[in-house]
């Protein structure tokens, strides 16, 4: 069966060094059923099958990769799924938890995150590789220059650990960037304690400009600013907040809505 060819619009660099495959297949634990993204040519899937009891779907896009899966792993057949992570719908595949795995493709590493995010409460345990940078971001404490977005949404839900670093020549073709591997396990809280969803629109806009003090960036949600702008969180940049004390600057704007005149 020939290789597949290296499709750069799908993010495909596959991993050649097997010793690093079995290291993050050794990551996992196999609490839950198992979703591998983007699989490829199975260089994990080849030591996930050989974890005793696991449950493995794996979820690729290519079909050529596809149908060299179908051939060279006979048997978890009925569980390739050929298509796109972003559009599966997780809660009909899996109606319990799943936990994932996966040498993500880089140009979309976020977008899924954003989908695990999205399905927190299904998602016990993440082991992913990708772009170095894009890993020092998630895990990354708050006053680093790397803490952002992902860091706060991911963090709010998500106890994270910097695993290892990944060098560009054990791949085929080798990335331009270094890679790293880091593993995400839900935490025990169940909520955070505010409205989420004013949470996250915070942290977004609060980040979109990240140099200016939360007082001036916080003007583009609607709230009654005035009442709290002396407020000593307000007088802060976003990096230098922690989940915690995002959690209470949510709170202080659900607290103060603006008031009809
Ligand atoms: N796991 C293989 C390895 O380690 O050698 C391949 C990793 S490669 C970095 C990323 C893989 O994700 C590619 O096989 C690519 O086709 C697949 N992929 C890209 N976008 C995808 C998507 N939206 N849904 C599922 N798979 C995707």
């Amino acid at each position: 069966m020939n290789k597949v060819r290296a499709k750069k619009h799908l993010g495909q660099h596959f991993l050649t060094d097997l010793g690093i495959a079995q290291k993050i297949v050794d990551s996992i634990s196999l609490d839950h059923p198992i979703l591998e993204i983007g699989p490829g040519m199975g260089v994990l899937t080849k030591f996930l099958i050989r974890r005793p009891g696991i449950d493995l779907h794996v979820i690729e896009i290519d079909r050529e990769s596809v149908e060299y899966l179908q051939n060279n792993f006979p048997e978890i057949r009925s569980k390739i799924i050929s298509g796109d992570f972003l559009k599966l719908d997780l809660k009909k595949l899996f109606p319990q938890s799943f936990s994932v795995i996966g040498n993500l493709p880089y140009n979309i590493s976020s977008q899924i995150f954003f989908k695990v995010l999205e399905n927190r409460n299904q998602v016990p345990e993440l082991v992913a590789m990708i772009q170095k940078e894009v890993a020092q971001r998630i895990a990354s404490a708050p006053k680093c220059k790397e803490y952002g977005i992902l860091s706060v949404l991911l963090q709010a839900y998500y106890d994270i650990e910097y695993l290892f670093t990944v060098h560009e020549h054990v791949f085929s073709p080798p990335p331009k960037v270094k890679s790293a591997v880091i593993r995400l396990r839900r935490n025990n809280r169940e909520s955070l304690g505010c409205n989420e969803t004013l949470f996250k629109q915070v942290v977004k806009t609060t980040f979109n400009q990240r140099r200016k003090a939360i007082r001036n960036s916080i003007k583009a949600i609607s709230f009654n600013r005035e009442a709290i702008v002396d407020h000593l969180l307000l007088t802060k940049r976003p990096e230098h907040l922690s989940v915690d004390e995002f959690v209470e600057l949510t709170n202080l704007v659900e607290q103060n809505p603006l008031r009809d005149r």
